[in-house]
Parts: C-alpha cells; structure tokens; sequence
C-alpha cells in the first residue's frame, strides 16, 4: 500500500515507518518538525536501506496538504502528527486544539476530496479518564479526561465515527474505514539504536526521565507520589515497546483492507508496572543505579492504567513480543548512543 505517515519524523511514527517499509509497504512523510527534526527520517532511510519521500509541512496548511495529495495517490493514511504533551496543553488550549483538531479536519477534508477514505488514529489510553474497569476493554466507557489534550483524542475519535456513520446513512458506496488505536505507554526504541524518543527540554515522561538520569542528564528522578492504592503504593501503568506499538500499525492495515468500517483497539502489553518495578527493572537490566526521592502526586494522574489487549489479538492477531528488559535495554542503548538526541 501507499501510506502516507503524518508526523512520521516523530517517536513512533519514524518506528513505525520502518515496519511498514519492511513489509513492503511505500511510505510517504509529512511533518513539520515542530517536536522532530528531518535526522529522523534519515536515520530511517539508513535502517531500512529506502529512499522516503518527506514533506516538510503543516496539516493546517491546506495547500500544502493538497500538493501533497496531487502528486501522490494514497492507500491509508497513518495519523500521528499532533502535539502530545498533557501538562502543556493545559496553558496553551488554543494551540492543543487548533494543531490537533484543526490539523486533522483539513486532513481528512483533504482525503475525502482525493477520494482515500481509510484512516488509522493515533488515540490514547487517557480517553478511559479515571477507568470503570481494570484491566481496561475497548467497552470500557470514556471517562472524563482531565485536560484539554485527552479531550482532543477524545473528540476525534468522535468526529471520525461520525463521518462513518453519515456514509453508511447517506448510502455511500466507499465509506470511511476507521480504526482508532488507543496506546498505553510507548517506551524503548529500535534496537539498532538509530532512533529513539528524543524529547525537548526536561522529559515529561517516566522513561525519557529515567534514561536522562542514568546518562548523568539529570541528577535524580521524582517519583509522583507513593500513597496510591497499588502493591507498593506508586502508579501501575502498561508500558508497551514502540516496536510492537508500531507492528500494531501494520495489522491494523489488515483491518483497513477488510474494509471495517470503524474499529477500535487498544495497544498495550495487558502488564502493569509501578514506577518503582520501572526503577528496578532499568537498574537491573543495565546495571546502574537510579537515584530517586518520593514527591507529591503529579496532578490528573491516576493509580492504576493498563489494558486488555485481548481483542487485538483475536482480531489483529497482533500481541506484543518485548518485555519489561527490552524496553529498558532498548530505551538506554538509545539515550547511550544519541546523549543529545537527533
Ligand atoms: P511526537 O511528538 O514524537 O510525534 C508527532 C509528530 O507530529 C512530530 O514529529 C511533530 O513534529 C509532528 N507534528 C505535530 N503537529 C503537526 C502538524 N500540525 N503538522 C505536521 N506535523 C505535525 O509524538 P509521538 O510520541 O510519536 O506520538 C504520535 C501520536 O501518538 C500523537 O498523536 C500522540 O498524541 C499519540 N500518542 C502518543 C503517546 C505517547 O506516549 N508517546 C501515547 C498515546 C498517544
Ligand atoms: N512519573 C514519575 N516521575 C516522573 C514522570 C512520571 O513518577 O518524572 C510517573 C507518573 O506519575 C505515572 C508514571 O510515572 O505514574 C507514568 O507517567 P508518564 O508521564 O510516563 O505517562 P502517563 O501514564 O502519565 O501518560
């Protein structure tokens, strides 16, 4: 297939490219290096051995997103452009909902036009909010999320089933095919250590923190509270290794070309780790030592997230192969070999 891959120069979709182009699949990039820098897409030119053809542009940039559709002709489209960074979107609104909603309604208006219709959503474990159930199902109901990036997922997954749902009313012979994943938390790298998560400024995240303690970054990590119901009282959450993260991806194309019509998954191991098993686990796996001081809670956050993966497994046939030690391994032997990112 002809994918085009928005925010391909970014942490997972650069992953992911390299999958799809292994099995097969043509790639084409679009990215306007607002959270990337182009040295992604090169290093994933290198791993792969294949030349990707890469737009440097804004999808709110309706000409350009044209262009972009002129001289190609697409199969799917692979969304991961959007910022992501929940505490920000708290300050800055405006721009979490003109970048990832504005963004994504002059792509899809651009698709429809240019007669592709099948779209994969790069959604979020945050639209479960505080979680009915545990381990969580996609019939698990939305919950409310506690800031304006979870509600921008939230409300494209809706957008996006609308537009199905008004094709099959009106009767359209080539409706939208949808599949909305919903990830858990991506962590580690690809193992040849070319690519990797590369966060700008001091990492929001548990994982990007950890490695940039271990590399002498950072003097010590805070671990947000130790008073939360869990088996050592830190938050349980379901890390996933972006390279099965993005394997996901290429199964969910299966879907697309079984034309099925919107679909819902979640994409994470069924595993839930603490910070602390993290902390060991990094440790342990790399041989060095994590220095650590228990702070207060992080506001928003919840004490325990991890999924059910099973229903991408019956029908995905897709289940996640790396464990907690290659997503320790992975994530260091990146943060190692790049000390400065890209
Ligand atoms: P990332 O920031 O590394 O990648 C996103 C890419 O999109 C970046 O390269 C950025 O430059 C680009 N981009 C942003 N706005 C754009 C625009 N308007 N036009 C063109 N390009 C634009 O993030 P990631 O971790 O790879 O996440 C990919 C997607 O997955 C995002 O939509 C994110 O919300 C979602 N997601 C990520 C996580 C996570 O923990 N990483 C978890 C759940 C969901
Ligand atoms: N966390 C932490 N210290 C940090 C960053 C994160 O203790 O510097 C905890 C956080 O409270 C949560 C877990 O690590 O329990 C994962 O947080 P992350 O931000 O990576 O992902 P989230 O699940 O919040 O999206």
């Amino acid at each position: 297939m002809k994918i085009l891959v928005t925010g391909g120069a970014g942490y997972i979709g650069s992953h992911t490219a390299v999958e799809l182009i292994n099995a097969g699949h043509e790639v084409v990039i679009v990215d306007n290096f607002s959270n990337s820098k182009p040295e992604a897409v090169r290093r994933v030119e290198k791993i792969t051995n294949a030349e990707i053809r890469l737009y440097e542009a804004d999808l709110r940039d309706r000409t350009a997103l044209e262009q972009i559709f002129a001289d190609n002709l697409f199969d799917c489209c692979i969304h991961f452009a959007g910022m992501k960074a929940v505490g920000e979107s708290v300050s800055k609104p405006w721009e979490y909902y003109d970048n990832n909603i504005g963004g994504t309604m002059v792509l899809l208006d651009v698709m429809r036009k240019n007669g592709c219709k099948n779209i994969i959503f790069s959604s979020s474990a945050t639209v479960y909010g505080s979680p009915a159930e545990i381990p969580i199902t996609e019939n698990c109901p939305k919950g409310k999320c506690t800031n304006p990036y979870g509600r921008t997922k939230s409300m494209l997954e809706e957008i996006l089933t609308d537009l199905h749902t008004a094709d099959v009313k009106n009767g359209d012979k080539n409706p939208w095919n949808i599949v909305l994943l919903r990830y858990f938390n991506p962590v580690g790298a690809h193992k040849s250590g070319l690519i990797g998560e590369d966060p700008k400024g001091i990492p929001n995240n548990l994982m990007p923190f950890i490695t940039q303690v271990a590399a002498g970054k950072l003097g010590f990590l805070t671990i947000f509270g130790n008073d939360y119901d869990t088996h050592d009282g830190t938050g349980v959450r379901d890390y996933i290794h972006v390279v099965d993260l993005a394997k996901g991806h290429l199964k969910a194309l299966s879907a697309i070309e079984k034309k099925c019509g919107v679909v819902i998954y979640n994409l994470g191991t069924g595993r839930g780790y603490s910070v602390l098993d993290i902390v060991r686990a990094f440790e342990e796996a790399n041989g060095l030592k994590i220095p650590y001081k228990i702070g207060p809670r992080r506001p928003g956050d919840i004490a325990v997230c991890y999924s059910s993966p099973e229903k991408a497994g019956k029908e995905l046939g897709w289940a996640a192969e790396n464990g907690i030690v290659e997503m320790c391994r992975d994530s260091w032997n990146w943060q190692k070999n790049n000390p400065n990112g890209y």
